[in-house]
């Protein structure tokens, strides 16, 4: 695992805590969830229709791809997380999930897919698909997304092509 910045790194100190934290989006007090807008109506949005979805998950486009087939999943309703998921909805996530990693792996040259939760800019549940490029070991675990917020932007052709493999792979593996 290669950090991608040169060394040497100044390391920080820890800020003071901020407490209340602000609001995320789709929390009280916070701003609005578009994405609840989105799904509960998206025939009708401006914007493209989910690659994929059935009644409790959307599988989503991500913007700025630098590697083709990040993805991400959001569920239909609007839950914060995992411990206030829906049983049915939380029943239905680690099948999904399994459908989606197929999917995204038989798009070849993945090493592995990662799946990433963070939870902290959005309060509408979503999960993040990483392929990690195979043979890319300098961005194995942790240094995937770092490594993916520095690449140059890939072709959207390059994008597009993937995210219609994906919906394709997903559609056929019921
Ligand atoms: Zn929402």
């Amino acid at each position: 695992m290669t950090l991608p910045y040169a060394e040497p790194l100044v390391r920080l100190e820890p800020q003071p805590r901020v407490i209340p934290e602000p609001p995320r989006v789709g929390e009280p007090g916070g701003p609005h969830c578009g994405l609840c807008d989105w799904l509960a109506d998206f025939e009708n949005s401006e914007h493209e229709p989910p690659l994929w979805y059935d009644d409790d998950w959307a599988l989503c486009r991500a913007t700025g791809v630098t590697i083709p087939g990040v993805v991400w999943l959001a569920s239909r309703g609007h839950h914060d997380s995992f411990s206030d998921l829906p049983d049915k909805v939380a029943q239905s996530y680690g099948p999904v999930v399994a459908r989606i990693e197929r999917a995204i792996l038989a798009l070849g040259d993945i090493a592995r897919v990662h799946v990433y939760r963070w939870g902290d800019g959005s309060a509408h549940f979503h999960v993040w698909f990483f392929p990690r490029p195979l043979g890319m070991l300098e961005a194995r675990r942790e240094m995937l997304p770092l490594w993916a917020d520095l690449l140059p932007e890939a072709p959207k052709e390059d994008v597009a092509d993937a995210e219609a493999k994906i919906a394709a792979a997903l559609a056929a593996d019921n």
